[in-house]
């Protein structure tokens, strides 16, 4: 499929981080009105390469954005860009996740901080039209405590078009999930949706921990599940969505090339599939360039591009009136055949 077609299309994306989908040039022009010293090449600290050693060496390229995501106003305009950039591809409705107690190290407080992304995705909306929603990580490495103070902070803030959801994030080779239970188990309890990074740098079992213990709704990347068949029908029959993001997942060793990402094959077994970018600056990709590499790889046409952002559309933290309203929204726009 030429690149241009894809780009028309109207999207939906589930899984991206805010703090590596930071333009490199406005961590630069950020940093230095901050008064930090910026490496003098900003793109090799931002952007990971083709093949990391691990997914902690991916996430390493984090922690120079995160310097400067500690005030409001750089927390409002990186929102605002990163909306601008998903408009700018024909994203209807998008996801966007961070966590906020990375971005209180100088004076802000995890209010503050959902309160500055929230007014910089309410001013992109306006100007560009993207509706998008906050998911808000735990991390594996916090404390039980902190996870169940920043679940707190994601359930005062469950409102249409603010915070819509829950995520456990960080790495997954190292800490387990039995630690955010009861963080998950508040979610749970009042019925905010919930999604859990799995099967990305750990086996099968972790996504049968994000399933059955924080029991999540939906699976960041699940590329391993594949290591454990038996959990394919519980995940096909609960609709329980896969974001996957194939650059990504090759980047951090998920899986060894794109040529064995299991995506095609998931989804010609029926399982619900969604196409994410995770990191647009750190993955050094767009969902229109995802989907373009899933062609070339799979032959993926309009057919299987229609199928994952429905799948999407069906899958959103958003009320069933809401996911029917995008559903519609996504046919009326897609190009007749
Ligand atoms: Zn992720």
């Amino acid at each position: 499929m030429p690149i241009e077609a894809i780009r028309r299309l109207p999207k939906v994306e589930l899984h991206v981080h805010l703090d590596t989908s930071v333009r490199p040039c406005t961590v630069g022009e950020l940093g230095a009105r901050q008064g930090i010293q910026m490496p003098e090449q900003l793109e090799p600290a931002l952007i990971a390469p083709p093949l990391c050693d691990n997914l902690a060496d991916y996430l390493t390229r984090v922690d120079l954005a995160l310097q400067v995501l500690q005030t409001e106003d750089a927390l409002e305009r990186v929102a605002y860009e990163l909306a601008e950039d998903m408009a700018a591809e024909g994203m209807v409705y998008a996801e966007i996740r961070y966590a906020p107690q990375l971005c209180i190290r100088r004076s802000l407080n995890m209010q503050q901080v959902i309160d500055a992304v929230d007014a910089g995705l309410r001013a992109a909306q306006q100007d560009f039209g993207v509706r998008t929603g906050q998911i808000i990580c735990c991390l594996r490495h916090d404390p039980s405590h902190l996870s169940h103070e920043v679940a707190q902070y994601a359930i005062a803030n469950w409102a249409p078009g603010k915070v819509v959801g829950l995520d456990l994030a960080a790495d997954e080779a190292v800490y387990g999930g039995s630690p955010h239970r009861t963080a998950f188990r508040l979610a749970r309890g009042v019925g905010m949706p919930r999604t859990v990074h799995a099967g990305e740098a750990a086996g099968a079992e972790s996504v049968r921990e994000a399933i059955e213990l924080l029991e999540a709704q939906r699976i960041g990347h699940g590329v391993n599940l594949q290591q454990d068949p038996s959990l394919f029908a519980p995940v096909r029959v609960r609709h329980i969505t896969l974001e996957m993001c194939p650059t990504s997942n090759v980047q951090t060793r998920a899986v060894k090339t794109l040529a064995a990402h299991p995506i095609d094959r998931y989804m010609r077994y029926g399982l619900p599939v969604t196409v994410n970018t995770d990191g647009r600056t750190t993955s050094n990709t767009t969902l229109t360039r995802e989907f373009a590499r899933l062609s070339e790889q799979f032959g993926w046409g309009l057919d299987q591009v229609k199928q994952t952002t429905l799948d999407a559309a069906s899958s959103a933290f958003l009320s069933e009136e809401e996911r029917a309203e995008l559903r519609r929204i996504i046919l009326e726009r897609w190009p007749a055949e």
